[in-house]
């Protein structure tokens, strides 16, 4: 039974989807106006590993992440660049997309935009303001009343005081009621972009999309939303206001919130400048793979530290895994099968599922891989596995790593000019002509083919990735 912290109750849940077997996630997605930096991915991923983990024990799953291609910071970027908002937000979008496949983000089922979904937020609007909680000023903006919503502050545990105190003011050019009322559609402005609507001109603001999109894709109601904890207040706080008070229903099952990613000891954001794009990071040789198992392998409750530290631990995980299986490509032995290893094979998938079921936690998940890693090295040192124990072994990797997503692509056959390289290399060595063994291997190395000799023989994996790890 899967458990997940909400942060609306304070209170680990057995999982319990609206519809049995299915569940519906919705994921706070990027806003697309520049580079993703590393701590966007944290939270982006650990809703990947959420999904994979869901689909892993069986559920059927639809899972959204929005894209906001309209805000003032797109605006901003668009003017500067000299281009449209529409084609701004189109190049960031590809680059998006482009840094979540290298970190083998799985592709959310429906992503979103808000310049797509117009009709959607401006239906949601009118009901607001129809059945009022929402009012229009002066200059055609329409804002959401706080004061019609009494369970307002729940989520992020804010009492009225602290609201009025607290509340991020917005750009006080619209006039409104109440400081702490927020913004569903701004009135429009010279050389912004507008929509003509139903509801006068504008755009909308950042909230009302996450609203209209996750219930035009998913329902009224829905299973789980995930977000960056910075998106608790205002964003999430608002985003259960306008939807409850416009469908009379419960808008989310389970709020599961990721903390920040720490970076010199302080939150990571673009706006302190304390910058690490994940194309820049994959650009001076940084492995994906060893970035994806470092953002990942931290509770999603607890902030992981980033550092080069950090990234060589990974890198070295990474190299065990790779390592292991490379072994047992290569192991072996024509002898029974190990009676031992259904029993070390039920209790490495125990571990990883109990870890997992409590409120995703992954690294004692990966505890789990790892103790299993270790018994497995030892069973092949002992040369207790027959040949196809070892093939049962890489199998089990591949599936627990559905969820984890770091182990190496299935290898591809080697093509033809290689496999002769190593098949004269096996053939040298048997004649002791070591010389010529030796080049070949340099000849492999300069291929990218690392040659080790074992006692099954020599043992060849791809070296690229381990070189940049
Ligand atoms: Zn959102």
């Amino acid at each position: 039974m899967i458990q997940l912290r909400d942060t609306l109750t304070g209170e680990a849940r057995p999982l319990d989807p609206i519809e049995p077997g299915t569940v519906r996630v919705y994921s706070c997605g990027p806003t697309v106006y520049g580079p993703a930096h590393i701590g966007n991915f944290r939270s982006f991923l650990f809703a990947d590993v959420l999904v994979r983990y869901l689909r892993y024990r069986g559920y059927r799953v639809t899972w959204v992440m929005n894209v906001t291609d309209i805000d003032d910071k797109i605006i901003r970027a668009s003017a500067a660049a000299g281009i449209s908002t529409e084609a701004l937000a189109d190049r960031w979008t590809d680059r998006f997309l482009a840094d979540a496949s290298a970190l083998r983000m799985t592709t959310p089922d429906v992503l979103p935009r808000a310049t797509r979904h117009i009709d959607e937020i401006v239906a949601l609007i009118s009901t607001l303001v129809e059945r009022g909680h929402a009012y229009r000023t002066d200059d055609g903006s329409i804002f959401f009343r706080i004061s019609s919503w009494p369970a307002y502050g729940r989520l992020a545990r804010l009492d009225a005081d602290e609201l009025r105190v607290g509340q991020r003011v917005e750009a006080d050019e619209y006039a409104k009621d109440d400081v702490r009322d927020f913004a569903l559609w701004k009135a429009p402005k010279p050389n912004e972009p507008s929509w003509e609507t139903a509801i006068g001109p504008g755009r909308p603001g950042w909230h009302i999309e996450c609203s209209a999109m996750s219930m035009a894709h998913l329902g009224e109601s829905f299973d789980i939303h995930t977000g960056g904890i910075d998106l608790v207040f205002p964003h999430h706080e608002d985003e259960i206001a306008q939807s409850e008070a416009a469908t009379g229903k419960p808008f989310v099952r389970t709020w599961l919130h990721c903390a920040h990613l720490q970076m010199g000891g302080s939150k990571m954001s673009k706006s302190t400048g304390n910058i690490a794009r994940v194309a820049d990071l994959l650009d001076v040789g940084v492995s994906p793979r060893a970035l994806r198992y470092l953002l990942i392998s931290v509770h999603y409750r607890q902030a992981p530290a980033f550092s080069d530290e950090a990234l060589g631990a990974a890198a070295a995980a990474i190299d065990r895994l790779d390592a292991l299986l490379a072994a047992l490509a290569a192991y072996r032995e024509d002898r029974d099968d190990d009676a031992t290893l259904d029993d070390a094979l039920a209790t490495a998938r125990s571990g990883f599922e109990a870890a997992l079921d409590d409120d995703l936690n992954v690294s004692a998940a990966l505890a789990a891989v790892f103790d299993f890693v270790r018994e497995a090295n030892r069973r092949i040192d002992a040369r207790s596995l027959s040949t196809s124990d070892a093939s049962r072994i890489a199998a089990y990797l591949r599936e627990l790593d559905s969820v984890l997503g770091v182990l190496p692509e299935e290898e591809p056959e080697l093509d033809a000019a290689l496999a002769r390289l190593l098949e004269a290399r096996a053939a040298a060595r048997a004649a002791r002509d070591w010389a010529a063994s030796d080049r070949l291997r340099d000849e492999l190395a300069a291929a990218g083919i690392a040659v080790e000799d074992t006692r099954d023989g020599q043992r060849w994996r791809r070296a690229a990735e381990v070189a940049r790890g």
